[in-house]
């Protein structure tokens, strides 16, 4: 590769967006950080890099920011990840995911960064049609959340088409982990995310997990995901920036996943025996809108990008979430 030019993080110091910051650096490419803090930590952005503490939707801090370091590429991670919040509050989605997104292209293209990495989301497909999904698959998002970010891979498409500049959106699955050196890691309090809250109950942040439904149509009945490890995901994001300069004609959608499915249950007793403890589970009925199972058919990112997950082991998923969620604990967070 030659000469590396800045990338620009969006939501850097969050908790996918960090773990990229870090893949970036490890591979050599300068590093700006672009983030609001209202969900990102500042500690979370290593030394070296830089920081613009700015909200994407502030057209003049963007463009300031893209031009003052000569950035030649977009990793755009800000922007909100609640589902359910994203039903009771659908306008702060638009705003965050949509509306924003649209201020920062506009900016790359007036300020001629020439690539842009978007962080999408299998919520995209909604309630999928086939089992593993194709990227190809009706997309027909059940929530703000996944429209939102749909919505942000149209306007994609419309200004590659338009303008001198390609894109990758990379749907990613279900992620989990952290950094397998405890350097970042899932830190926003309030989660929802089962494995997430699975660490912090055998950390004795909680007393118990609520499984969510044992009726699904699934081997075990318990709701069945494709959990992909943090780092992994971030390396993908780093071949896919090299893939975007290699072949600057082309763009890409491509699922981010391992094709392998675990049920909460498994999930649960990967936990358990990371720890030797067992922790309490309680059952309570299906959330609203929760399909059955959501696997990735990823035969499209293998195929275009030299992607090979190294981290693709469940214990080995839950192994980095414990350890950073006892770093957390030890800080007292
Ligand atoms: N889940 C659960 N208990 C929890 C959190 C999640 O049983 O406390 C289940 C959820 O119903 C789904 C799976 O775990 O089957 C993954 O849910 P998560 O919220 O982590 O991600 P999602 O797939 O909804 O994006």
């Amino acid at each position: 590769m030659s000469e590396k030019f800045p990338i620009l993080v969006t939501g850097g110091a969050g908790y996918i967006g960090s773990h990229a910051v870090l893949a970036l650096r490890d591979a050599g490419w300068p590093v700006v950080v672009i983030d609001n803090l209202v969900t990102g930590f500042r500690w979370a952005v290593p030394e070296g890099v830089g920081f613009v503490e700015a909200d994407i939707g502030d057209a003049q801090a963007v463009s300031a920011a893209l031009t003052a370091h000569q950035i030649g590429a977009i990793m755009h991670f800000a922007g909100s990840v609640v589902v359910p919040e994203s039903v009771e509050d659908p306008l702060k989605y638009y705003r965050n995911n949509t509306a924003n997104s649209r201020t920062l292209l506009e900016a790359a293209v007036t300020c001629g960064v020439r690539h842009f990495i978007f962080s999408s989301t299998a919520a995209t497909y909604g309630i999928a049609e086939t089992i593993p999904v194709r990227e190809d698959s009706p997309k027909r998002p059940i929530n703000p959340y996944g429209m939102s970010k749909l919505m942000t891979e149209f306007m994609l498409a419309d200004v590659a088409a338009a303008h001198p500049i390609n894109y990758c959106a990379l749907r990613y699955f279900n992620v989990a982990g952290a950094d397998p050196q405890q350097r970042t890691g899932q830190s926003t309090a309030g989660a929802t995310h089962l494995i997430k809250v699975a660490v912090e109950a055998a950390t004795g942040k909680r007393d118990h997990v609520t499984i969510f439904g044992t009726d699904f149509a699934t081997p075990d009945g318990t709701g069945v995901r494709d959990y992909i490890h943090v780092s992994d995901l971030a390396a993908a994001h780093v071949h896919a920036l090299e893939k975007l300069i290699a072949d600057p004609a082309s763009s890409h959608t491509m699922n981010c996943g391992y094709g392998k499915g675990f049920s909460v249950s498994e999930v649960l007793d990967a936990v358990d025996r990371a720890t030797n403890l067992k922790i309490e589970r309680r059952f309570e009925g299906r959330r609203a809108g929760d399909p059955d199972a959501l696997i990735a058919d990823n035969s499209k990112i293998l195929a275009t990008l030299p992607w090979r997950p190294q981290r693709d082991n469940l214990d080995l998923m839950v192994k980095d979430a414990l350890a950073w969620e006892r770093v957390l604990a030890e800080r007292g967070k």
